[in-house]
């Protein structure tokens, strides 16, 4: 039977290993709903060729015109808008990969999940700002969840569904970056191209700067806190520089369950894509032989301040998550563009944190003026900074 499928961010390092895996697949075995990108035309137009999708939506309004040309004599649909992101999300696919990246993803993820069918989620950050009220909207629409993000995708795989209270602690791997080894000194000067080169992983630009500060390991802690729910306190975070073993679960006899794999993508997204069956991809096989050895240490709070932030964060609950969130987005967004220091990403949002602490989001549109508001007060924290 053909499934049908939409991929919200296809032009992105996800959205692209996710067309990987589709188009490899045998014909007549997904059908392609809506892609989704916000600028890039180019890999939108041509992926949506390829797929022969029936919809391709570009975020940004003003490009239209542009992916009408680029769409021109294929049977495509154009739209263009967020709001027209949303409509796409909404077409009731099969299976949807919520791959765009920033809370931009969240009403998109929200409207794919009152389709009540699966949603396979990579967006954390729509999850951190608004966690509960997806996983109740989820609950309420009867839709399936499934974590794309490796180490949440690895705890899914070992976790008992049936009875969490089996658990006793959910340790998530980090791989700790590029900046591993590096002191506060050296990280004060190292470049926004530095940052993005990703030891193990290839990634998107933000979330690669996240996992150099650690606030990415931090935004999957408050992550794993929705997807699942056995108390922030028996979730912890350890150092883990070679990525192969992706996360573990400890169980209340001692034993702890793994998921281990070589670093690649493709194997959590057909994780989800095949779930509950498994199905093939073309990943290198994991050589244990050959890796040699499994290094494993604590985490560094006091030269990944970020990591402490959100931890923070995801104990007083709240707003507190979401702001964290969208400050660190905007800092994260100043240091790509070389308005700050890497050091100052950490320090703009613990500075935000201690500005402005709103009540708890009650609705989407709630969270998103928390997001919106944050945002605000972080620029104007850099302006000043910056003068
Ligand atoms: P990316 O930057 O490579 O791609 C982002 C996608 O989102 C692109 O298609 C882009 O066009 C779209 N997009 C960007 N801004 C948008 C906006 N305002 N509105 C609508 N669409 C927008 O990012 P990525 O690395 O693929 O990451 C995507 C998400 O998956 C992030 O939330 C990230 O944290 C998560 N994730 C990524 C990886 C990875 O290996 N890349 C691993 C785990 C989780
Ligand atoms: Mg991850």
């Amino acid at each position: 039977m053909t499934r049908s499928i939409s991929i919200l961010g296809a032009t992105g390092s996800i959205g692209g290993s996710t067309l990987d895996l589709i188009e490899r697949a045998e014909e007549g075995t997904f059908e392609l709903l809506a892609l989704t990108a916000q600028r890039d035309v180019e890999g939108l137009a041509a992926a949506a060729r390829r797929t022969r999708a029936r919809r391709a939506v570009i975020g940004d309004e003003k490009l239209y015109p542009a992916l009408k040309d680029a769409l021109a004599g294929s049977d495509v649909e154009p739209a263009a808008g967020h709001e027209a992101i949303c409509d796409a999300a909404a077409l009731g696919a099969d299976w949807t990969m919520a791959a765009i990246v920033g809370t931009a993803g969240l009403k998109p993820v929200m409207a794919a999940l009152r389709q009540g069918r699966t949603v396979a989620l990579a967006n954390k950050e729509s999850l951190v700002l608004a966690g509960a009220l997806m996983t109740r909207a989820a609950q309420g629409a009867g839709a399936t969840l499934l974590p794309v993000d490796s180490e949440h995708n690895a705890v899914f795989q070992c976790y008992p569904h049936e009875d969490p209270s089996r658990v006793r602690r959910i340790i998530l791997t980090a791989s700790g970056g590029p900046f591993r080894t590096l002191s506060q000194d050296e990280m004060a000067r190292v470049t926004p191209a530095q940052a993005v080169k990703h030891p193990n992983w290839s990634m998107g630009a933000k979330i690669s700067v996240d996992s150099a500060t650690l606030m990415n390991k931090g935004l999957e802690l408050i992550e794993a806190h929705h997807l699942f729910p056995i108390g922030h306190e028996r979730l912890g975070a350890l150092v883990h520089p070679q990525s192969v073993v992706h996360s573990m679960v400890e169980y209340v006899d001692g034993s702890v369950l793994a998921q281990l794999g070589t670093p690649d993508m493709r194997t959590p997204i057909a994780h989800t894509l095949a779930w509950p069956d498994r199905m093939g991809t073309p990943c290198e096989p994991l050589d244990l032989a050959k890796i040699g050895r499994l290094d494993f240490e604590e985490p560094d709070f006091n030269r990944f301040p970020a990591l402490r932030l959100a931890l923070d964060a995801l104990a007083a609950g709240g707003a507190r998550p979401g702001v964290l969130n969208a400050a660190n987005e905007e800092a994260v967004a100043a240091f790509l563009g070389g308005r700050i220091g890497f050091l100052d990403i950490a320090a703009t949002v613990d500075k935000v944190l201690s500005r402005y602490a709103p009540g708890a989001p009650e609705s989407i549109d709630e969270a998103l003026a928390v997001d919106a508001e944050t945002r605000r007060v972080t620029n104007h924290a850099l302006e000043l900074q910056a003068a």
